[in-house]
């Protein structure tokens, strides 16, 4: 029977984020990577992370 691989080591150097946490390491079990709203560019910054959140 094959297992389902998941990607559970997040690394991530947002340092604005709540969830950012020790050795630039996301705190959080899983993320979801979004494409920014209205881009279809296929450049490379039109994904991020849809779990940030301003520490402020
Ligand atoms: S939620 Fe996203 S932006 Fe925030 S620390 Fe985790 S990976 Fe980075």
């Amino acid at each position: 029977m094959q297992s389902e691989k998941h990607n559970q080591c997040i690394h991530c150097s947002v340092h604005s984020c709540k969830h950012h946490g020790a050795q630039d390491m996301c705190s959080l079990e899983s993320i979801t990577v979004r494409a920014k709203a209205g881009c279809q560019s296929g450049c490379k910054d039109e994904s991020m992370c849809g779990n940030y959140e301003c520490i402020k």
